[in-house]
């Protein structure tokens, strides 16, 4: 296999990537990881989705002697990681919650003999005293500690059992540990290190960015008529996640894609635990599934062929946001993270903040990740730069996101920001009452509405001053000054109330610039794109080759009961169709053909080229 360095002899480490993998090089900082992981040292590592931390992890605990112990909280994924290790040739098993006594028993014996290279296992495990005797009793050769974001209570997937894992350098100092997590904030990353006591561990923090996905936020008019546009015109054919805040707008955004001919399933933790786990194994095993989903659905799924992220309601954070999004395009071809928001989520999420329990300085952390939200809402700039700008890191201006393909133009709001602050000033201490944005646009607009009449609101002395702006643009107006912190809302009916900062803008001592939408977002794919069915960057006479081959994929993955993905990801099968190999000696020296593969499905494969 080419391109390694060839005045360096093979680290061993190398090899295995080459043998059970079937890859021929580490990608960025992997083999700076996995040296220092083989060598004995703790490792922190930050990075995205799709970058390639599984690797760090596994080739280590395939050349270090002993078991490589992951702890995931995954459960419901344990099966799938297992199953694509074993048909890599690796020996893998899992304890957790969902096994009898026998299952268990034999995962133990496995261990204990030596049987295993990895040993997936859920964090309330280590609670139990009969697991900890267990693993004192094998020998361990690392502790991975996957989606180690959820040790920290700043983030968005705390899980207090996390917190144990401080003890596992008591109990086993010599036992080097990696933690691994997608989510990357400079307070997460701070905060992972304390709580693991990773007090010596090296730092790995790689780009965040996904240059493949294209980031897309759109004012909320019809969100169901808008996503299955998106989804029409797009995405047909294609696999993708869409999530909804509440259970209920799930199921129904679930049937209404299926009413439109879109085959789509709910996910929310309302649903018993059996159509739950039936719908997530179909999203992983079919090709071409909507999901809808609460955020109760994701985490860990490495379905490589996510090709949209939709969001029909505002995230509660920059960071929730990103890692949603992140599940789109793991395999590095284009695919779309697009999101709908309106006033009313403001509305919706404030609330919620005003009421979640815990004490005011978690509800004012609340309250600055939905500020951080909606900056990156209205920005102006690229979504891309303002986004790893929040992990601390700097970008370029994409040209793959929304403001970058549209322009969004920006304009002076100054006046119109008084007329609507100074509605809000009047109603508040001429008349000692706080309204809605309805309200206060319609005195703006000087419609002499029911409730107008009733409030004799036609005798403020703003009513009608704002006739120059549509409805939907005084929405918009209100959208900015919120996320600019220059009003905010409240209460259960959203009432709008000014900020300490509102009277710098009523007092003529500061601009407030906005943002204008572009008529209507055109969509734009970095791709050539064009046909319905596309596949990307193939040429037309391999593409009949590679349905052939995603037939005998499908066939194969049915036969075994696991996900496609788990036989060859799309882009082996892609390379395949494209390289036409014509013996396992060719075959195998496809990216992602390892030697484990190579026997199991080499045949095949070969048939089903050869086959009409
Ligand atoms: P993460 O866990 O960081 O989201 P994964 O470990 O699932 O990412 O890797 C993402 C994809 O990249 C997987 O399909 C994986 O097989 C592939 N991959 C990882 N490392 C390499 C490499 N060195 N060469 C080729 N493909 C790789
Ligand atoms: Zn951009």
């Amino acid at each position: 296999m080419a391109e390694t360095t060839p005045e360096l002899p093979d680290s061993e480490a190398l090899q295995v990537l080459h043998r059970v993998f079937g890859y021929d090089a580490f990608r960025g900082q992997q083999r700076d990881i996995i040296e220092t992981v083989v060598g004995g040292g703790d490792a922190l590592v930050l990075m995205p989705t799709g970058g390639g931390k599984s690797l760090c992890y596994q080739i280590p605990a395939l050349v270090r002697s002993g078991v490589g112990v992951v702890i995931s909280p995954l459960i419901a994924l344990m099966q799938d990681q297992v199953d694509a290790l074993t048909a890599l040739g690796v020996r893998a098993g899992f304890l957790n919650s969902t096994q009898d006594f026998e299952q268990r028993r034999e995962v133990e014996q496995a261990f204990l003999s030596g049987d295993l290279d990895l040993l997936y296992l859920a964090p309330e495990r280590l609670r139990v005293e009969s697991t900890v005797r267990l693993l004192d009793q094998g020998k361990i050769s690392l502790f991975a500690i996957d989606e180690a974001h959820c040790v920290s209570q700043w983030g968005h997937d705390f899980r207090p059992d996390y917190l144990m894992l401080s003890e596992l350098h008591e109990r086993w100092p010599d036992v080097p540990r990696i933690a691994l997590t997608a989510t990357a904030t400079e307070a997460t990353h701070a905060e992972i290190a304390t709580r693991l006591n990773l007090t010596e561990a090296k730092h790995f923090v790689a780009s965040f960015d996904r240059p493949n996905i294209q980031y897309r936020i759109v004012p909320k008019d019809n969100p169901q008529r808008q996503l299955l546009e998106l989804l029409r015109t797009e995405h047909e054919g294609d696999a993708g996640i869409v999530y909804c805040l509440s259970r209920n707008s799930v199921e129904k955004t679930a049937t209404f894609l299926t009413q439109n001919g879109i085959e789509a399933v709910p996910y929310h933790a309302g649903l018993d635990s059996r159509t739950r786990a039936k719908n997530q194994s179909r999203f992983l095993r079919e090709d071409g599934l909507v999901v809808v989903a609460t955020i109760a659905f994701g985490m860990g799924i490495d379905k490589p062929d996510v090709r949209f992220v939709a969001h029909l309601d505002l995230p509660k954070s920059v960071e929730g946001y990103y890692q949603e999004t992140g599940r789109a395009g793991r395999d590095g071809l284009p695919s779309t993270a697009w999101l709908a928001y309106g006033l009313q989520d403001v509305v919706q999420q404030r609330k919620m903040i005003d009421t979640s329990e815990g004490d005011a300085a978690h509800r004012r952390r609340l309250g600055t990740h939905l500020d951080a939200m909606l900056a990156l809402c209205e920005t102006v700039q690229c979504r891309r730069v303002q986004l790893l700008a929040y992990f601390g890191q700097q970008g370029e201006p994409c040209g793959n996101c929304d403001t970058c393909l549209t322009p969004p133009e920006s304009w002076d709001g100054t006046i119109p920001a008084q007329k609507l602050l100074s509605t809000v000033y009047r109603l508040q201490h001429e008349r000692n009452q706080k309204f809605g944005a309805g309200q206060v646009i319609d005195i703006l607009l000087g419609k002499q509405t029911e409730k107008v009449k009733q409030f004799r609101h036609d005798d403020l002395s703003v009513f009608g001053i704002g006739t120059e702006l549509k409805d939907t643009e005084w929405r918009g107006v209100i959208r900015q000054l919120l996320a600019q912190r220059l009003l905010t809302v409240e209460g259960d009916y959203g009432t709008l109330v000014l900020t300490p900062d509102s009277a710098e803008v009523l007092g003529r001592r500061r601009e407030v610039m906005m943002r204008r939408e572009p008529e209507r977002v055109t969509r734009s794919r970095s791709s050539s794109g064009g046909g319905k069915k596309k596949i990307v960057d193939l040429p037309a006479e391999a593409a009949p080759v590679f349905e052939r081959l995603r037939a005998w994929r499908a066939a194969t993955a049915k036969e075994q009961g696991v996900p496609a993905y788990v036989i060859f990801h799309d882009a082996t099968l892609r390379q395949i169709a494209t390289d036409l190999p014509s013996s396992l000696t060719e075959l195998g020296k496809i990216s992602g053909v390892g030697e484990n593969k190579l026997a199991k499905y080499g045949d095949g494969v070969l048939e089903a080229l050869a086959g009409e």
